[in-house]
């Protein structure tokens, strides 16, 4: 059904032509004519489903309608990046609407906000804890608030915004609409919105789900014990062929090189390989010369293994994509694949978001026997680089040439991998995970 249902103002249908929407979205179908109607709205879905415009278009609707230069919509979002994009996508959508929409968040100068707040808006996408700011400061006014919206509750609820959003509510007028978007439903956020919500209609767009025949887990581990932890994983691990994720080409190469030394026969995709070398590695690992391959996402682009038995993310993707596409290499056509992701502390938020993504907790894992207590190492030098010879220095010797080893395009090694059993599945610690909340 085309988007003239919703029977939007001229000028919101404007918007929405100039952005060349022409079928509303599965969560926009849903929740557009919930929220024209009024009601309160609890929406169950992720980014990439439409929701922004499935809350920015009723409300630019509803705006058309009434005073101006008086803050009547309110979005809070736990990100800047975030609460740029919706802002974004309300000024696209409303452009033809002389609405006009600013975005509070901290970390800027306050003054411009100020001024644009006093200047007079109808929308303000913000961050809690600018906007709390901006309340105690008497900065805003928001006294004529009639929408209300809370997006990615459960981010904000990861990112402990919680309390910040009860004293903002304290501030709001009662007698609004108020709508909540969350890609997941953990115990505090349906309690928020029992709180909020008054008599909500419920919307639900599914979630991307990667591969059914593929088995996922995280393995939370020091970066320290990373190299030991793949050693035993690869050990005790019944595998055909593995492909393995680094963050950077000098991880992959170093990874590559320490599979080599451990007996494997390895390749990796390491920085500056010539086209030829490239080809040679990747044609090695499809036809089973290289039982492993280590390569960065760019590195590993177009690389089409259908036999891949396990991914393994030596170091967690940037984007909850990158997992989905990551572990998407294995478990292809049916077959069973695994895909294990070791993690650390520093993992917490992208895990959350991986997880949000997923609409499910991803199953934490230990491996048995593997001593977890082992010390970082004073000064944890596995990736650095050997050090410069000193600049400046007349007849400095140069040092004795290393013995040849496997250095180039793919370091292959006669090794076969020791052969081993499955591991015994280890009790699934859960990390409770708080990060500091940024403002
Ligand atoms: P969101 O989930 O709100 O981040 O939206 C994801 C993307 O879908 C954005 O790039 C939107 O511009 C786009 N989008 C939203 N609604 C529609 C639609 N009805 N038709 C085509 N694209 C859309």
């Amino acid at each position: 059904m085309p988007f003239q249902q919703f029977s939007f103002h001229p000028k919101v249908v404007a918007g929405i032509n100039a952005l060349g929407y022409t079928t509303p979205t599965p969560i926009q179908a849903q929740a557009i004519p919930k929220i024209m109607a009024g009601h309160d709205l609890m929406g169950l879905a992720q980014t990439g489903t439409g929701k922004t415009a499935a809350f920015a278009l009723p409300i630019l609707h509803r705006l058309m309608q009434g005073p101006r230069k008086q803050v009547r919509a309110l979005i809070i979002a736990p990100t800047r990046e975030l609460a740029e994009q919706i802002n974004d996508a309300v000024l696209e959508l409303g452009q033809q609407t002389r609405l006009k929409s600013i975005t509070v968040y901290g970390g800027v100068n306050v003054n411009p906000q100020i001024e644009k707040l006093k200047n007079g808006v109808e929308i303000v996408v913000a961050c809690p804890g600018r906007l709390l700011d901006h309340i105690s400061q008497g900065t805003i006014d928001l006294t004529n608030l009639e929408l209300l919206v809370l997006d990615e509750a459960d981010q904000m609820f990861d990112m402990g915004f919680l309390p910040d959003i009860r004293r903002i509510l304290k501030h709001l007028p009662a007698q609004r609409q108020t709508m909540l978007f969350s890609a997941t439903m953990p115990a505090e956020i349906r309690g928020l919105a029992r709180e909020i919500l008054r008599d909500p209609a419920t919307v639900q767009v599914d979630h991307v789900a990667p591969a059914a025949t593929v088995s996922h887990a995280l393995y939370p581990v020091a970066q320290h014990l990373k190299t030991p932890l793949l050693m035993q994983l690869l050990k005790h691990t019944d595998t055909d062929s593995v492909l393995i994720f680094t963050r950077t080409k000098h991880r992959a190469k170093r990874v590559g090189e320490q599979l080599e030394k451990a007996g494997y026969t390895a390749a990796s995709l390491q920085g500056n390989l010539s086209q030829n070398r490239r080809q040679a590695a990747m044609d090695g690992f499809r036809n089973g010369t290289y039982q492993i391959l280590v390569a960065t996402d760019i590195a590993a682009r177009g690389i089409d293994v259908s036999q891949v038995s396990h991914v393994i993310n030596y170091d967690i993707p940037d984007t909850s994509e990158a997992y989905i596409h990551r572990i998407g290499r294995t478990g292809r056509a049916a077959r069973n694949g695994d895909a294990f992701t070791m993690v650390t502390d520093e993992d917490t938020i992208m895990v959350k978001a991986i997880e949000r993504t997923l609409g499910a907790a991803i199953e934490r894992r230990t491996v048995e026997g593997f001593d977890y207590s082992v010390a970082a190492p004073r000064k944890d030098d596995e990736f650095a680089r050997p050090p410069r010879p000193p600049r400046n220095q007349p007849k400095a010797k140069k040092p004795a040439p290393k013995p040849a080893a496997g250095q180039g395009a793919a370091h292959a090694a006669a090794g076969s991998k020791p052969s081993g059993s499955k591991p015994a599945p280890a009790g699934g610690a859960r990390h409770p995970q708080r990060t500091q909340r940024p403002r």
